[in-house]
C-alpha cells in the first residue's frame, strides 16, 4: 500500500503537471456577486455552464435580490430556469434558499461551510463552489470528474464525496485545494474521460495507477 508521503509526493507533481495546461478561470459560470453564484451554481446541477449563463443572463437582470426571487410566482421561476433542466426542483430549491437567506441572514450569502449547508438546495459541492470563488474559502470540490479521478489516480478509496473532500485535503496544501479540484475537472473533460480515459495523450500517465485500465 502506498505511504502517505508517497501520495502526497504524486498529488504534488500531478498538480505542477496539470496546473501549467489548463487555463486559470475560478469559475465558467457568469456572476457578479456572491448571490449570483449561488442561484448558478444551483442552476448548474445537471447542466452546462453555458446553458445555466444563457438562462442567467436575463434572469440576473430581472431578479437581483432573494427578495425579488421569492416575490415570482413559481410557475414563472420554472419557465424562466426551464432550459436549465429540473426546473420544478431548482425552483422549489431557489425560492427556499432565498427565503432561508432572508430569514436567517438578511439577505447575504452566508460565508462559512456549516451555514451554507443548511441552505434548502446547497449542498457539499455547491457550498464549495460559492465559498471559494466568491470568498477565497480554501475547499475542495467534488463533482463527477473529480470524484472519477480521484479514484483512478488512486488519490482516494471513497466514493462518498464529502469522504474524497477530506483525503485530498490531507494531501496537498490548503492554497491548492481549489485550484487542484478545478484542474481534475478540466483534466476529466479534456482527457480522463468516463467511457474512454485517453490514457495514451495523458501527461500524468507516469504517476497513474490506472493507466492500463
Ligand atoms: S493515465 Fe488514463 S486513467 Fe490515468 S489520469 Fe491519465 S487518462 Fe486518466
Amino acid at each position: 500500500m502506498e505511504s502517505l508521503t508517497k501520495k502526497r509526493l504524486r498529488a504534488k507533481r500531478i498538480f505542477e503537471i496539470l496546473d501549467p495546461l489548463y487555463t486559470k478561470e475560478k469559475t465558467a459560470l457568469k456572476y457578479k456577486n456572491a448571490f449570483q453564484l449561488l442561484i448558478a451554481t444551483i442552476l448548474s446541477a445537471q447542466c452546462t455552464d453555458e446553458r445555466v449563463n444563457q438562462v442567467t443572463k436575463s434572469l440576473f437582470k430581472k431578479y437581483k435580490k432573494p427578495e425579488d426571487y421569492v416575490k415570482i410566482p413559481i410557475a414563472k421561476l420554472q419557465e424562466e430556469i426551464r432550459p436549465t433542466g429540473f426546473f420544478v426542483n431548482k425552483a422549489k430549491s431557489i425560492q427556499s434558499c432565498c427565503r432561508e437567506l432572508i430569514d436567517r441572514y438578511g439577505g447575504k450569502v452566508p460565508t462559512t461551510m456549516e451555514e451554507m449547508v443548511k441552505l434548502p438546495g446547497v449542498g457539499r459541492k455547491t457550498a464549495n463552489v460559492v465559498l471559494g470563488a466568491a470568498f477565497d474559502v480554501p475547499g475542495v470540490v467534488v463533482d463527477t470528474h473529480v470524484k472519477r479521478l480521484a479514484l483512478r489516480l488512486g488519490l482516494t478509496d471513497n466514493h462518498d464525496p464529502e469522504k474524497i473532500e477530506k483525503d485530498i485535503q490531507q494531501l496537498l496544501p490548503k492554497e491548492q485545494w481549489r485550484r487542484f479540484s478545478d484542474l481534475l475537472i478540466y483534466h476529466g473533460r479534456e482527457i480522463c474521460k468516463a467511457r474512454k480515459p485517453q490514457h495514451d495523450r495523458c501527461p500524468i500517465f507516469d504517476l497513474c495507477p490506472s493507466n492500463s485500465l
